[in-house]
């Protein structure tokens, strides 16, 4: 299960963060996931909601951005999204579009909650 995999990672740049700025509890992650990443934004979700569940975490929530996939065609120069995943111009037929944005899957930010009061 991929999605599991990349929770597990997103967990892991959470703690190290967490953990350099010394910081409170977090409140929300916020992820881009390009449409290309090959990721299910809502299996992503349930993932990651599982994983944190035995953690510090438990109470962040996942914030998912998606990141429409552009691309340009190396033959006619045309910029376009794609709408799936196939790398063919629409404009000329050529293969091979080059993506210029929509495989990307990282944490963009943390929201941290610093009024922690009588946190046990
Ligand atoms: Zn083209």
């Amino acid at each position: 299960m991929h999605e599991l995999t990349m929770a597990a990672g997103i967990l892991d740049i959470v703690q190290q963060n967490v953990a350099a700025a010394d910081a409170g509890r977090v409140r929300a992650v916020r992820v881009r996931v390009g449409d290309m990443a090959g990721v299910v934004p809502d299996s992503l979700e349930f993932c990651f909601e599982a994983i944190v569940a035995d953690t510090p975490y438990a109470a962040a929530f996942l914030e998912i951005d998606r990141v429409p996939a552009l691309a340009t065609c190396g033959e006619c120069g045309c910029f376009t999204r794609l709408a799936q995943p196939l790398f063919v111009c629409p404009a000329c037929g050529a293969m091979g579009m080059a993506l210029q944005s929509g495989d990307e899957l990282q944490v963009v930010d943390l929201e941290l909650d610093d009024t922690v009061e009588g946190a046990a």
